[in-house]
């Protein structure tokens, strides 16, 4: 069992009070890790060990923090088994899904390394003779933020990369269904040698989220926060912010459209939807969620997506064999799923393949002829239960992508790429890939939603201006005029 202490002002510490919280194994039901249930007090101390840190840290030149990343990034990958352990063991995921999320997060690492030297600005003419005149960027200050257990690394990693390399202190608050990996990263950027301070870490009792949350939001020292996670709970953090002037980052739920045209090369169509539906049993913001079909060419592809879909291995994760489906996080997913598929079938959907599970190993289920009345067409299932729906023509695809409150990823397969490129040009998303996966995600890129998935960009340059006050500062290098 690990045990999990908040990180303070580099002091490893329990919660004030004592308190913990448990994370059981989805499918064993034993006691993964026993961490800290920070008090709002608690929370608040990290917040200011985070401001005390800032005047050093934001003064620190590139190269230093560069230096410091790039060391993190290696130190990651080293520690990919022990992640892996961990990984498995809180959320139930894949050896293969833990070492990808490993990989990729150093990656967002070695990006944030980079970016060290690309917080740039420009002088802009002024039409006071004599003024010199820049926009400038500075660090903003202290930055929560808020990580899922769903892609555990990646997501952490993401909240407080560019964050750090832009020059701000950081407070992590880790999911409660994965304290210990979102621990292990802390433990990384300590031994990379980010001084004390400048890296905090939060983990809280889920019956505490919501004091702990407001408390660090509402801190004067925190300017930045980010969120990723339900939409539910993006809504309760926007309104935080609102009220207390913050500006956030919010990356939230996803129903991602693939529509294959009438002329899309099926295969590649197939092994995109099969991995983008089912990869981390479907548990992936990104994962597509609706597979939108020419009627035209529906019955072959459905026939060679079920062939693959069938036959994908599915067991537990800690097992010798290599399994695609390992167990969904907790019984609450399997309860949802079984009930999407029994409201679709019930409306008169055709279950191709999977079906209810009566444990946290789900199938890969697919359900076809699924119509705008079921659940399973507008509601979120975050597991690896996927439906088909039917077009006929262009325009019927396009409406049906948009017809959902979310716009966060979206693919659209094509050999007439110039077509396919204008239908990805009128889908309402922040992501959309033309003859590739809903899922798909690289350090570098502008990642983020439109609609009920969120607002804001992760990744590359847009991170950096989500991360830093843009200022307008003069200098007058002549007498300056005044009217008196
Ligand atoms: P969740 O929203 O249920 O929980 C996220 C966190 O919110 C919890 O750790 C909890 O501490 C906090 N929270 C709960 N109640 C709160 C309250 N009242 N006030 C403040 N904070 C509170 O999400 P989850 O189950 O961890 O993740 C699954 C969801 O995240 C899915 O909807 C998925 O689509 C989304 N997601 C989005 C992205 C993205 O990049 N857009 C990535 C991964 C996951």
């Amino acid at each position: 069992m690990f045990n999990v202490n908040l990180l303070i002002a580099g002091n490893s510490v329990p919660a004030s009070n004592g308190s913990t919280f448990e994370r059981r194994n989805p499918m064993s039901q034993e006691v993964v890790s026993r961490a800290a249930a920070a008090t709002p007090a608690d929370a608040v101390a990290a917040v200011e060990a985070a401001s005390a840190a800032f005047k050093n840290w934001s003064q620190q030149g590139p190269s230093a923090r560069r230096a410091l990343l790039l060391k993190a990034a290696q130190l990651l990958e080293s520690k990919t088994p022990q992640f892996i352990e961990a990984v498995c063991a809180e959320t139930g995921a894949t050896g293969m899904w833990a070492g990808f999320n490993v990989h990729l997060a150093a990656g967002v690492l070695l990006e944030a390394a980079s970016l060290t030297t690309q917080i740039t600005g420009e002088v802009i003419p002024s039409d006071v003779p004599g003024s010199l005149a820049m926009a400038v960027r500075q660090p903003a200050g202290v930055v929560l933020g808020m990580a899922p257990w769903n892609a555990p690394v990646i997501l952490a990693v993401r909240a407080i990369a560019t964050p750090l390399a832009c020059g701000n202190t950081v407070v992590l608050k880790a999911s409660e269904l994965c304290p210990r990996t979102h621990q292990l990263i802390i433990e990384t950027l300590q031994e990379a040698g980010f001084p004390p301070g400048v890296v905090n870490f939060v983990t809280n009792a889920p019956a505490d989220a919501a004091a702990v949350v407001e408390a660090m939001i509402a801190h004067p020292s925190v300017r930045r926060v980010n969120f990723t996670g339900s939409t539910r709970v993006g809504r309760i953090i926007a309104t935080t912010c609102a009220k207390h002037l913050k500006p956030s980052v919010l990356e939230l739920g996803g129903k991602a459209p693939l529509v294959v045209l009438d002329d899309a090369d099926l295969d590649a169509a197939v092994n995109a939807a099969a991995f983008g539906a089912f990869m981390n049993s479907g548990q992936i913001c990104m994962s597509t969620e609706r597979i939108i079909v020419a009627e035209t060419i529906a019955d072959e592809f459905v026939a060679r997506l079920v062939a693959k879909a069938s036959r994908l291995p599915l067991g537990d994760p800690r097992g010798k064999d290599p399994v695609v489906l390992g167990s969904v996080v907790d019984s609450s997913t399997v309860q949802r799923c079984n009930a999407l598929i029994d409201d679709a079938v019930a409306k008169g959907a055709k279950l191709l393949c999977g079906g209810q599970a009566d444990s946290t190993l789900m199938p890969a289920t697919l359900l076809d002829h699924v119509t705008a009345d079921m659940a399973i067409y507008r509601d979120e299932s975050f597991g690896p239960v996927k439906p088909i729906i039917r077009v006929n023509g262009v325009e019927e695809a396009i409406a049906c992508a948009n017809d959902t409150e979310y716009g966060l990823s979206a693919a659209v397969f094509g050999r007439d790429v110039a077509r396919a490129l204008q239908v990805a040009g009128r889908i309402e998303s922040g992501i959309c890939h033309v003859n590739a996966s809903t899922v798909h995600d690289e350090a570098q890129m502008p990642f983020g939603g439109v609609k009920s998935s969120g607002f804001g960009r992760f990744g590359g340059r847009a991170g950096v201006n989500e991360f830093t006050e843009l200022r307008w500062v003069t200098v007058q290098t002549t007498p300056r005029h005044y009217p008196f």
